[in-house]
């Protein structure tokens, strides 16, 4: 694998990026507090630091997708027992990030069976070096690790619903997963959708900007104008919630992707403005539009790049 050699100016734009994001390692969770939303049919929504999870109810025991840090643990099964008198059963998660599975160990521990992607298992399972910014995260603990895994796509059938979990085409990571709860009409997509912000294309852990594309086009065909749609960050949102985030990825891309065919420096890109538009609806969080720029540029060079 190529890997062109990354600027500094990358590593430290992350490394600024990290040191802002939300919910990061010196965060005092003390002070979080783990809300429930109903979404529709059985199924709810619950914020509190990290990704947001989805949780369905019924007699054969909850489902919990994603669980954010293990030291909300305590927090969240309080929250799942506020709206369901069954603990969790199975845990289910998008993607393999920290605010995702932190409470893997925990829960998986307490008798949940975790589910993930193949890559998530495979990625948790052995230390993870991420190249731009130089930092090392140890393999996870076996009880936080995946029980099941798939490949393409399973379905879990209990509480009255159906929970669709597929995988997507590298976006995020290379092992994103949506999880569509048929009858309550939700679907939880992870971070392949940030709603309020650029996306993170996490490319040491197999990302691509083009993954964002066709993941959000392979939910918005199984959509209607009912379907509520959970990101991984931000606010419950809507088919035309994420129609309107599809074309602003899109749009940023293509115009990127057209001036890397071009030859162009990242410099030369920059000048062109290429998010100006989107800036004030999409850049206002930890994917700064130079963060994002840099981010992409870097990873169409590597795929369609002539330089
Ligand atoms: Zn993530």
């Amino acid at each position: 694998m190529a890997t062109r050699p990354m600027a500094l100016r990358t590593i430290a734009l992350l490394a600024l990026a990290m040191a802002a994001a939300p919910a990061g390692a010196q965060q005092n969770f003390d002070t979080v507090k783990v809300t429930v939303q109903p979404v529709a049919g059985r199924v709810h929504v619950l914020f509190g630091s990290g990704g947001n999870m989805a949780l369905l109810t019924g007699d054969d025991g909850a489902v919990l997708v994603d669980d954010q840090y293990a030291p909300l643990s305590a927090k969240i099964r309080a929250a799942v027992a506020s709206v369901s008198n069954k603990p969790v059963r199975f845990v289910v998660n998008t993607h393999l990030h920290g605010d995702h599975t932190g409470g893997n160990e925990s829960f998986g521990t307490a008798g949940a069976v975790i589910v993930a992607h193949d890559n998530v298992r495979s990625r948790l399972s052995v230390e993870q070096f991420n190249q731009r910014l130089n930092r090392r995260t140890p393999p996870a603990p076996y009880a936080a690790l995946p029980v099941v895994t798939f490949t393409e796509s399973m379905t879990l059938h209990l509480d009255g619903d159906s929970v669709q979990v597929v995988h997507l085409p590298p976006a995020h990571t290379d092992g994103d997963a949506y999880i569509r709860f048929i009858k309550a009409n939700v679907i939880h997509l992870g971070d392949v959708f940030n709603n309020g912000g650029y996306p993170f294309v996490d490319t040491g852990s197999g990302g691509t900007i083009d993954g964002f594309i066709t993941g959000a086009d392979a939910v918005l065909a199984i959509a209607d104008e009912r379907t509520r749609i959970i990101p991984g960050h931000g606010p419950v949102a809507t088919r035309a919630d994420l129609a309107e985030y599809r074309r602003m990825v899109a749009t940023i891309r293509d115009r990127i992707l057209a001036l890397v065919r071009q030859g162009k420096s990242l410099t030369e890109v920059a000048a062109t403005r290429p998010t100006a538009e989107f800036d004030a609806k999409w850049g206002k969080g930890f994917m700064t539009p130079d963060l994002f720029l840099d981010i992409v540029y870097h990873d169409l060079t590597a795929r369609h790049g002539t330089r």
